[in-house]
């Protein structure tokens, strides 16, 4: 009949108990009053209940049928978004030159060069050989700095509109930037091009952000960035801008006042998303910029996170979304079949932070559009299923085995049971009560 699902984590707080699925993402308070007889329940599925908490707490997963199998509906979800055939996403690489010099950056020893036109058309051609099975196509135009190379990519997503046209294919264009030069009149030409996702990175307050992002010649880039941010945010039309806000180990009540003017700055304009993380040296050779830890880097970017949602007035029903995190298919594109992070000479790579490393390269784009991989990536072959410690984790849901270049260099979780509980009493105590 019904048995306990193995995907709840149950949290006691002074006035309640908390429970969130991981493998449903439903999360609820149950008051001191009926706490017992629903910890009870949840011992006992089996035990008398009335039947508007069974059905609700069907319905949120927390118990289930007694012939369903979770680890294999996972894996399922896993292995189908891993090997989808109707969905095809592309990073270009539009130029792997840069106007900055920011020293984390996993991208700094670029090739310096901007893509071919070649290259475009031959993306072009990749994306024509399986247009009539497409369903799903993600482009994100990224770099170094993808508006070095503005002409190509405006005359390529041109091309790629005329000639997806008269197919029923969803289309997502998003434009990674550092916001330099993304200025009204270049933003708008994106927005025609049906590019309406856009991402541009800031690196903590002003003081800070100008210490790390500079160019030959401005040494004062966030106020362009920040007047081009603005300029954007007068605009009457959609899009959606997420600004990632990375941070060093700095002043934290200069940090704190930051997101305080960013709240403000963009009250209730949920156009804008912003989160914020920790800057992370992936391949161990940052100088002269002192990290947090990883522990105090989650733990800060989390509190800036609250902060941020709680004053600028994000509707209270929306938070969750925000905060709990969410049941996924698979941590990253990296180990997907139908990924591939074109080079802007063509060269195939497969992981964010290996670009620009030619021996990272794993593949060649030819001209006629075809891929020619040369050999599967570690983070193909990666699976959680085929690991013990995941396939027994409560978190398996929402982590589906992380990061395989993390869990290559350091072996190490995203999560932890304790930072899930963590955020689930933050988020009670803060939005659900
Ligand atoms: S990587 Fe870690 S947190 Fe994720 S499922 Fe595996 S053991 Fe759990
Ligand atoms: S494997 Fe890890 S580092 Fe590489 S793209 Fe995925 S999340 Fe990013």
């Amino acid at each position: 009949m019904y048995k306990v699902s193995k995907y709840n984590i149950i949290e006691n707080t002074e006035d309640g108990v908390l429970i969130y699925n991981t493998f449903s993402g439903c999360f609820l308070f149950v008051d001191n009053n009926k706490k017992n007889k629903i910890i009870d329940f949840l011992k006992n599925p089996e035990s008398d209940i009335d039947f508007e908490t069974l059905n609700n707490f069907l319905e949120a997963g927390f118990i289930i049928r007694e012939d369903f199998d979770e680890i294999a509906e996972l894996k399922k979800i896993y292995l189908s978004s891993k090997k989808n055939k109707d969905s095809l996403s592309i990073v270009v690489l539009a130029s792997e030159s840069c106007n900055f010099s920011c020293p984390y950056c996993f991208i700094k020893e670029k090739r310096g060069f901007n893509m071919k036109t070649f290259v475009y058309k031959s993306i072009l051609n990749l994306i024509k050989k399986d247009i009539k099975r497409l369903k799903n196509l993600k482009i994100q135009i990224f770099g170094g700095e993808p508006l070095l190379n503005h002409r190509n990519n405006i005359l390529f997503l041109k091309k790629l509109n005329n000639m997806i046209k008269k197919y029923n294919i969803n289309k997502e264009v998003v434009i990674i930037t550092n916001g330099y030069a993304l200025n009204l009149k270049l933003f708008k030409e994106y927005l025609n091009e049906g590019c309406n996702n856009f991402q541009i990175t800031l690196d903590g307050y002003p003081e800070i952000h100008n210490s790390l992002r500079y160019t030959e010649t401005d040494k004062d880039t966030f106020k362009r960035i920040w007047n081009n941010i603005n300029e954007i945010k007068k605009l009457d039309k959609n899009f959606k801008m997420t600004l990632r806000i990375n941070f060093p180990e700095l002043d934290k009540d200069k940090m704190i006042g930051f997101v305080d003017f960013l709240s403000k700055n963009f009250y209730k304009d949920e156009r804008f998303q912003l989160y914020f993380r920790q800057i992370v040296d992936y391949r161990k050779d940052i100088k002269n910029l002192n990290i947090c830890s990883k522990e105090d880097g989650i733990k800060n970017q989390f509190e800036y996170s609250l902060l941020y949602y709680k004053k600028a007035g994000i509707d209270k029903n929306k938070m969750a979304e925000y905060f709990m995190p969410k049941p996924i298919s698979k941590w990253c594109d990296a180990g997907s079949e139908n990924h591939y992070i074109i080079g802007a000479d063509g060269l195939i790579f497969k992981c964010d932070v290996e670009i620009g490393g030619e021996e990272f390269g794993c593949g060649k784009l030819k001209d006629n559009g075809e891929v020619e991989i040369y050999s599967k990536t570690y983070h193909q072959k990666y699976s959680p299923y085929n690991r013990k410690k995941c396939k027994n984790c409560v978190l398996l849901p929402i982590c589906q085995g992380g990061c395989a270049y993390s869990y290559k260099n350091t072996g190490k979780c995203f999560y932890t049971g304790d930072f899930i509980r963590k955020i689930m009493r933050d988020f009670h105590y803060n939005f659900n009560n």
